[in-house]
């Protein structure tokens, strides 16, 4: 088939461009297909201070960086949505929005999304205020009232963290009990810092370009109060894209792919990396470790075919 290469990879955030840098080094032919933007997930964010040789910068500029370092490379990119894969005489056909690529290998880097609260201007303040990680964020609030909105481990967790640097810490939750790990629970009882506003929603965020507070609505009686924040940090959960891969990468309960750390799947010649695979920790440095670890195995699995 024309348009063929040794590994297509699926996804062009940080997962999938490590994974590239990885494959032309190995002096394997390359193609990285992305149906939105490239720098995926990071791209989005102002400013980035824990990856690893860089102490400040901004996604965009991250992404950049990612993007070129492939193409320099000699990989190459091409903007558009991945439909579905079908194994074909020892690998796959690539089935895309434009088309149908020929791949020796293939790397699933589809990512995760942040689920949204669905609540006005939240992608306007989104990076000034708003945030959904934590890990990420947390330390730009030190000293700072946040709040965080979720009931799950995720949820606490991030609430525990961020009551280590911030000065109050509120947890909104819109049921009466959390849904979290008792151990979780019990720790965030023990944190002086964190208030609990239970059976509550957020429905407004206020501010002119910077959050100032969230307004919430008590589920019982209705009534609005609001609360002075600098920060948000939305907990609600992930979402992933990776049905369309179902047949052939296994997923777990909650859609990711089920793979361990060496980003092999059940499929010879199939391999995952970054958010889109089960994991404890969504982060950069991760994604780029799967990045490369799958890539190492793509090209060793092409090898060993030879
Ligand atoms: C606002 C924000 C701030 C963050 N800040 C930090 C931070 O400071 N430090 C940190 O370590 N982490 C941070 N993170 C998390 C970090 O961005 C992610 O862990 C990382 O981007 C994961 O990389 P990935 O390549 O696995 O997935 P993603 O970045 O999600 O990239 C996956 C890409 O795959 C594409 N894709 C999906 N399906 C298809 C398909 N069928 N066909 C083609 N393309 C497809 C998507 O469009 C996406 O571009 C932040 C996340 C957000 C949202």
């Amino acid at each position: 088939m024309a348009n063929n290469y040794d590994i297509v990879i699926v996804g062009g955030g940080p997962a999938g461009l490590t994974a590239a840098i990885y494959a032309r080094r190995a002096d394997k032919s390359a193609l990285v297909l992305e149906k939105s933007g490239f720098g995926g997930q990071i791209a989005w964010s102002p400013r980035v201070a824990n990856y690893p040789g860089f102490a400040s910068i901004s996604g965009a500029e991250l992404s950049d960086r990612m993007l070129s370092q492939a193409l320099e490379l000699g990989a190459e990119a091409d903007l558009s949505e991945v439909t579905g894969l079908e194994p074909h005489d020892g690998g796959f056909i690539v089935h895309t929005s434009d088309g149908d690529y020929g791949a020796g290998a293939v790397v699933l880097a589809t990512g995760a999304r942040h689920r949204k609260l669905g609540v006005a201007r939240e992608d306007e303040l989104a990076g000034s205020g708003v945030c959904y990680c934590a890990t990420c964020d947390g330390a730009f609030y030190a000293g700072r009232d946040v709040a965080v909105a979720g009931g799950g481990d995720a949820a606490l967790q991030d609430a525990l963290l961020l009551s280590n640097s911030c000065n109050l810490v509120y947890i909104i939750h819109r049921r009466e009990t959390f849904r979290a790990e008792a151990a979780n629970v019990d720790a965030l009882a023990a944190r002086g810092n964190i208030r609990r506003v239970m059976n509550a929603r957020v429905v407004g965020l206020l501010g002119e370009g910077e959050l100032s507070g969230v307004a919430v609505e008590d589920a019982a009686s209705g009534e609005r109060r609001e609360i002075a924040v600098d920060g948000l940090f939305v907990a609600v959960g992930h979402e992933s894209d990776n049905a369309p891969f179902a047949a052939l990468a296994e997923l777990d309960g909650a859609g990711w792919f089920a793979s361990g750390e060496d980003c092999r799947t059940a499929t010879p010649g199939l391999f995952v990396a970054g958010d889109c695979r089960a994991k404890a920790v969504r982060q950069l440095t991760t994604a780029a470790g799967d990045g490369a670890a799958a890539a190492v195995a793509a090209c060793r699995w092409l090898d060993s075919r030879r």
